[in-house]
């Protein structure tokens, strides 16, 4: 049916466009009987995605529309049960699922490739938001409420405070890069709704109450208030007829207050806030941040003109304002992301992170100062030529990695129709990047003139200087406490056990199981709906003397994917933590016939990106490791040549002497792991955990975990006083690595461009050195100990592991489907929903059996180890209903699936091929995950209680908590601290 012809009765269409840049027809329709709006985007794309949006503008810092989104997930008419999103997440083949609470608005958007499933997902999702429950106790779950505790013998009882959103914020709170976006937003916009935190400040979190709970759902999640989103390549009068029918009914309701526009200042201002620091006061220093406001919602070349501006300052290591900071050696690393045009009026910011608060006017100044000499002397033109290129690579590409396409798409164009009503704009990219280039032609000085006018002469400008305080963490803890102290001594001995009866009533809740008439009521596919056989992906092996080719025949709509790669087994133990730093010298530090700058602009103008990184897996059926050096590019077919002899430049002669940049970029190094302690604290203890069991984690914990943070502390010393010694081990690796002998070239290329791709390659890796390969032993130091780590953290995270197969596991596919199930049960409801963490998970590497359980700003450490210890006996003693069996089991097989990209496919068959996974093994796997039975859940559960015996626990946490739980478990724990 032609597109003009696709109307419903109950729409009235407003617009429709065909945007070809992105092969797709919009059309934005009006449900005439509520004024919902509802973008439909027909295009080929099969991973299908649905979103429903409410603007949530937030009136005071309680994290009420946070709260909000937590809960309508929890419980609706339809679906009367705990947790309907868990049960989605347990039993779909969703390519995603999940709700985002943003400064003004809030998205719940799902997707998949499978129609059936989608629709199950809309219908849990729109029940969700238009008919929640929202009963008081799931306020006291994922908001707040009060626990009462004895004080121990004959003292009196005390409160404390628990709650998802709760104990999530908190975590929010103890990071410093959030920190300081959040104060930079605050302060920038003081008289909006962006003054609030629509997360939530855990100290006003505890004073919202039900009533504005309640009311808050009535006024701003009604159809009028909605924005429905819909794309891919199902039919357009499915989608209307599927909105039609939620929202009938309804007629015209309240609709969210405009946001109102900052009134602009006529000079810039200066706040300074503090952050809670850790013991070690060399890792705390201050950040600062200059911050404008930009233009309210902006037409698309200005936008676009932001977009690549905010690259040419700071996209690469070479952009100029980036440069310059990190050369001025005021700090360690950039903070702050240049563009933000998220909300209704954009921003630009820039700042420095490991910075001495007696340098904060210094660095000011030098940010004027660049900008200004930019604005009046010129950008390098070659800068300004890899910067549109980079950003219009991007643009065709459109990779959005993991993320569904049109996910992104719903992303890109929501603040613009939210603040205009016009989704259109945001998504059209060509016209507006034709007339940017067309002005660049004809000589206009465009970029110049936005720094000047956006940047250098614009009044309502923000400096946020965040400084470390090492008594703030105390500080909140005990007013926290006092503040509980004085609830507490306010409350008659009536209330208190009123709010103690309030509190087991949520706990019986927590732990009562829903109905199986009620869970049976969630849509779910059957097993006859999942596809019996993998998915394949295409790959043939090319030798090519000493080193192989491996293509993958794929469309990929003109992009060349390369990733070349050399062993890493050659290299002495010692050199290992150097790999990181190594790889990065590689592309930033220039050629000697290139300086980095030159590199990076060459890098730019003619690809889609170069890149270094590192791969480490475990091998079927061996002890040893693979560990790989990978050089990745894109670009353009017709760009293959450009890119051959940038890599083989760099191959053949970069620089690695260049101390002052090499300092610069472990300084950096160590300034982004710092602050990821804190924020990623799970990631930590998983790596440091997995060290522990398997050579590839042992390497990973050298090269990314908390060693290799110790190593790169110290390593910022060698720089200065032992730079040769350090310069030698580089070269060492160069030279020890870089050879023809075993190297891998992966190429993922379309069946057109194949053979001119495949000459281009074959004469590549002909013309690299030829070094004999070696490989050595690592002989890994095994610290197979019980561990603490501390660092300056509101929340925990818990962790405990070890090998599966050393417990007498025999890998089987039903191991996946118990995981989920395990996950989403268990785990779940013990350590996030009863415990009050924000998550709990379980890792396992069915190739080396190496498995953990780890929580998620998590505030118990006890509680939760002796939930993993339960594993075993609540497998054991489980009834697994069929219909339980049947969702872990479609739940398994879409992790199993995931949607990848052309470039992910090529590179996900590479790690298969160089970790040893077959095809026959992968259908295997699945085969017997498609037959699992409950017999598998007791085999499970044997191998679980040998590992709540042996396995080794690593925690992270304040160093109260720490000391706390370490005392507790006999002191087993060795105890470091990491901040
Ligand atoms: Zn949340």
């Amino acid at each position: 049916m032609p597109a003009h012809q696709a109307a419903h009765a109950d729409f009235a269409t407003l617009r429709q466009e065909r945007i070809e840049e992105l092969d797709s027809t919009l059309t934005l329709f009006e449900h005439r009987a509520t004024g919902a709006r509802v973008l439909s985007v027909r295009n080929a794309d099969d991973n299908k995605v649905f979103g429903i949006t409410f603007p949530t503008p937030p009136e005071d810092s309680t994290g009420l529309p946070h709260i909000m989104e937590h809960s309508v997930l929890a419980g609706s008419e339809r679906y009367p049960v705990k947790e309907p999103f868990v049960e989605l997440v347990k039993s779909s083949l969703n390519t995603f699922l999940n709700a985002m609470t943003y400064p003004d608005r809030t998205c719940y958007p799902v997707a998949s490739q499978n129609l059936k499933d989608l629709d199950n997902l809309v219908d849990v999702y729109m029940d969700a938001v238009l008919h929640p429950l929202l009963p008081r106790r799931i306020l006291e779950q994922e908001g707040w409420h009060y626990e009462v505790s004895s004080g121990g013998s004959g003292s009196a009882s005390v409160l404390s405070l628990k709650g998802v959103v709760f104990n999530e914020m908190k975590g929010v709170y103890s990071n410093p890069d959030a920190l300081l976006g959040k104060y930079s937003r605050c302060y920038l916009l003081p008289e909006t709704p962006y003054a609030h935190d629509s997360g939530g400040d855990p100290r006003s979190i505890p004073e919202l109450t039900y009533e504005q709970f309640r009311s808050f759902h009535s006024r701003f999640y009604h159809p009028s208030n909605a924005l429905v989103y819909l794309s891919g390549d199902d039919e357009e009068g499915a989608r209307l007829d599927l909105v039609a029918r939620w929202f009938s009914g309804y007629g015209k309701g309240p609709r969210a207050p405009a946001i109102p526009l900052q009134p602009r200042w006529d000079g810039p201002r200066v706040v300074r806030e503090r952050y809670a620091a850790g013991e070690d006061t060399s890792a705390a220093k201050s950040m600062l941040s200059v911050n404008w406001l930009l233009a309210d919602h902006m037409e698309s070349e200005r936008s676009l003109g932001l977009t690549i501006l905010s690259h040419i300052l700071l996209g690469t290591p070479a952009s100029p304002l980036r440069k310059a900071l990190i050369d001025s050696g005021l700090g360690e690393g950039l903070t702050a992301s240049g563009l933000d045009d998220e909300i209704r009026e954009a921003s630009f910011s820039v700042g420095l992170k490991g910075i001495d608060a007696s340098s904060a006017s210094a660095l000011e100044d030098l940010i004027h100062e660049t900008l200004g000499n930019l604005a009046r002397q010129g950008i390098d033109p070659d800068t300004v030529a890899a910067g549109i290129n980079s950003v219009e690579f991007v643009l065709r590409e459109n990779n959005t990695g993991s993320y569904p396409r049109g996910l992104v798409l719903l992303l890109r164009c929501l603040p613009n129709w939210l603040y205009t009503g016009d989704p259109f704009v945001p998504l059209a990219f060509e016209t507006p990047l034709r007339s940017i280039r067309r002005r660049l032609e004809r000589g206009e000085r465009y970029f110049e003139e936005l720094i000047r006018r956006d940047l250098v002469e614009n009044r309502h400008a923000l400096v946020v200087l965040l400084e470390p305080d090492k008594e703030l963490g105390a500080k909140l803890e005990g007013e926290e406490r006092e503040r509980l102290q004085a609830t507490r001594s306010g409350l008659t001995a009536e209330e208190l056990r009123e709010v103690s009866s309030r509190a087991q009533e949520l706990e019986l809740f927590q732990k009562t199981p829903d109905p199986p008439e009620a869970l049976a009521r969630i849509p779910s596919l059957g097993l006859e709906d999942m596809e019996r056989g993998i998915r394949r992906i295409p790959l043939d092996l090319v030798p090519q003397g000493p080193a192989t080719i491996v293509v993958h025949e794929i469309p990929t709509n003109g992009v060349v994917y390369v990733d070349v790669g050399f062993n890493l087994h050659g290299l002495p133990g010692e050199l290992l933590p150097y790999l990181p730093l190594y790889s990065r010298c590689l592309t930033e530090m220039g050629t000697s016939r290139t300086d980095f700058v030159g590199l990076q602009q060459r890098i730019g103008r003619d690809t889609g990106g170069v890149s270094a990184s590192i791969m480490i897996s475990p091998v079927v059926g061996r002890q040893d490791a693979a560990a790989w050096l990978f050089l990745r590019g894109k670009c353009l077919a017709g760009k293959v040549d450009k890119l051959t002899e940038i890599l083989s430049e760099i191959l053949a002669s970069v620089r690695l002497d260049d101390r002052e940049r090499f300092l610069q970029m472990a300084r950096e190094s160590k300034a982004r792991f710092e602050s990821s302690v804190v924020p990623a604290g799970h990631s930590l203890v998983a790596a440091r955990l997995a060290s522990k069991v398997d050579e590839a984690g042992w390497v990973r914990e050298r090269i990314g975990g908390t060693d290799y943070l110790f190593w790169v502390r110290a390593l910022l010393g060698r720089v200065s006083a032992e730079w040769e010694s350090v310069r030698g081990a580089l070269e060492a690796i160069h030279a020890m690595v870089v050879t023809r002998q075993g190297a891998v070239c992966n190429v993922t290329v379309s069946t057109a461009d194949r053979a001119a791709v495949l000459e281009r390659f074959g004469g590549f890796l002909a013309a690299l050195q030829d070094r004999p390969a070696v490989r050595t032993s690592w002989n890994p130091e095994w610290r197979r100990h019980d561990e603490g780590l501390t660092a300056p953290a509101q929340v925990n995270f818990a962790g405990k592991g070890g090998n599966l197969y050393d417990c007498g596991y025999r890998l089987h596919g039903s191991i996946f489907a118990i995981l989920n199930y395990l996950r989403t049960t268990w785990i779940w409801e013990r350590v996030r929903v009863q415990g009050g963490a924000y998550g709990g998970m379980v890792q396992f590497d069915p190739i080396s059996g190496s498995f953990g359980y780890l929580s998620y700003r998590d505030p118990n450490v006890l509680k939760t180890l002796e939930t993993y210890d339960g594993s075993a006996g609540y497998l054991a003693e489980a009834k697994i209903s069929p219909e339980e069996l049947r969702k872990s089991v479609i739940g398994a097989i879409g992790d199993m699936d995931p949607c990848l990209l052309p470039d992910a496919q090529g590179y996900t068959s590479l790690r298969r091929y160089l970790a040893g996974v077959t095809d026959q093994e992968r259908q295997r796997l699945r085969d017997e995950l498609l037959a699992t039975t409950d017999a598998d859940f007791r085999a499970l559960a044997g191998a679980l209680r040998l590992m709540a015996e042996r396995g080794i626990v690593v925690a992270l946490g304040s160093p109260e908590r720490i000391r706390e739980a370490n005392a507790a478990l006999g002191e087993r724990m060795r105890v470091t601290a990491v901040l």
